[in-house]
């Protein structure tokens, strides 16, 4: 990759980790140009905790915030708060238009507008007490809902929905969650850890139910509401959340002509189908080098490590080597970290028995680590990544043994 001259303005659309991540990389890689992140909610806040610790109330907004407000004017950042509303991806020179009617023109222009919840298309999606959450003004909508004798009904036993399904038992609501699967998670975790989790919720007092809302039906009031399922069963709730994935904002660039697929295509640096102009994060997806599109991730990681990749392109060096994927997730006090792909051909190798310590890892039919998922296990699930990453073949009895270390076997030392 040739750097050319940097250029001289930089315009990222979303504060979130992805278009954060972007800007903090620029000025750490040395970019001195003009630099501007625009985005409705003013000072990029950070997303996972808004179904954990700022759901239940013991993190406030200043400390979601990813940097201390000081950090924007140190680094000459300028957070313009408002929303664009228009792509011009001109010839090289990409314009912005604002909702509040300014236009902003820059050399480089990043879109990373995120995901917004996906809604369903059911009557009753529209009733007061019928929500969704992806930003902090969700959850705080969903918080004040939640108490010692309401009762909320979660569609979607997703990732957000069975974190926010332990949030809300923790604030005393009752609970039942519903979604067509039978385990929820088994693709992402592999059956052995899918089934820890979702004896979870039954321990925890969160009832499941396998399958489909057919009607979200208002009764008297915004908190007398009732889903009624395919099956012909009616919930009563006083909330419904819900929690059914996220759709990509690819609306700027549509209208502006740029190649999208179910997100933004891009290569590894970010760079989409029109010069000068870049997406990384939940609203993008990378284009495999065969022109297909891949995988769109959903989560913190990749939108980081994407951003800065991205933030690579814009100056038009190497962007950091790709690393496997990683995410993680908070439910009923246990903290669950998950690498690689858990999905592939290969054979399952646990150790230890389900609770905390307990491992999952997918060893691929080449004998090389494919994946590992790990309940309260950051430090074993670091090194199993850097394991992944090596490429080396994998002793399945040494998994197996909670005596084994990983992070000796990660440095080849086993
Ligand atoms: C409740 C919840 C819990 C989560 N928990 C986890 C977890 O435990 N682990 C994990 O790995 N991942 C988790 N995630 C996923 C993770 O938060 C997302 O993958 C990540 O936030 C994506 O970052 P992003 O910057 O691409 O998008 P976003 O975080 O969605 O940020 C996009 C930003 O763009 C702004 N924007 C949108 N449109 C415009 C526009 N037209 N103009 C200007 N600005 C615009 C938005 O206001 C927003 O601030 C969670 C997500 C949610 C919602």
């Amino acid at each position: 990759m040739n750097a050319g001259p940097a250029p001289a303005t930089v315009a990222v659309v979303g504060g979130g980790i992805a278009g954060f991540s972007a800007v903090r990389e620029l000025r750490r890689r040395g970019y001195a140009g003009t630099l501007q992140l625009i985005d409705p909610d003013g000072l990029p806040y950070d997303r996972p905790p808004l179904s954990k610790a700022f759901l239940a109330g013991t993190l406030d907004l200043p400390q979601l915030e990813l940097a201390p407000r000081g950090w924007y004017a140190d680094n000459a950042v300028e957070v313009v708060t408002d929303t664009a509303v228009k792509l011009d991806a001109g010839h090289g020179t990409p314009a912005l238009t604002l909702a509040s009617g300014g236009q902003l023109r820059a050399d480089a222009v990043l879109l990373a507008a995120g995901a917004r919840a996906r809604r369903l298309p059911l009557p009753g999606m529209d009733l007061p007490g019928v929500l969704t959450l992806r930003s902090a003004a969700d959850a705080l909508a969903l918080r004040q809902r939640l108490f010692p004798g309401a009762h909320l009904v979660i569609i979607g036993a997703g990732l957000v929905g069975a974190e926010t399904a332990s949030t809300a038992r923790a604030l005393g609501a009752a609970v039942t969650m519903v979604d067509p699967a039978y385990l929820p998670f088994e693709r992402a975790a592999g059956p052995d850890m899918a089934r820890y989790l979702h004896g979870l919720h039954a321990a925890h007092g969160t009832a499941y139910l396998q399958d489909t809302p057919a009607a979200i039906v208002a009764g008297a009031g915004d908190d007398a509401l009732t889903v009624v399922l395919a099956a012909g069963a009616a919930l009563p709730a006083t909330t419904v959340l819900v929690s059914v994935g996220s759709e990509p904002e690819t609306a700027l660039a549509e209208e502006a002509g740029l190649q999208v697929h179910d997100g933004i295509l891009v290569d590894g640096s970010g760079a989409t189908s029109q010069p000068g102009i870049f997406a990384a994060g939940d609203s993008s997806r990378l284009r495999n080098s065969d022109g297909t599109p891949g995988r769109r991730f959903e989560h913190w990681d990749a939108a980081r490590r994407t951003g800065e990749a991205a933030a690579a392109g814009i100056l038009g060096v190497e962007p950091p080597q790709a690393a496997p994927d990683w995410f993680w997730s908070d439910r009923y006090g246990i903290h669950l970290e998950m690498a690689g792909s858990m999905a592939g051909p290969g054979r399952t190798v646990l150790r230890g028995e389900p609770g905390p310590g307990f491992m999952v890892f997918r060893v691929s039919p080449a004998g090389t680590l494919a994946g590992v998922a790990a309940v309260d296990g950051g430090t074993a699930v670091r090194a199993a990544r850097k394991l992944i990453e090596s490429g080396r073949a994998v002793d399945p009895a040494q998994l197996q043994d909670p005596a084994a270390d990983l992070r000796k076997m990660a440095r080849g030392k086993s």
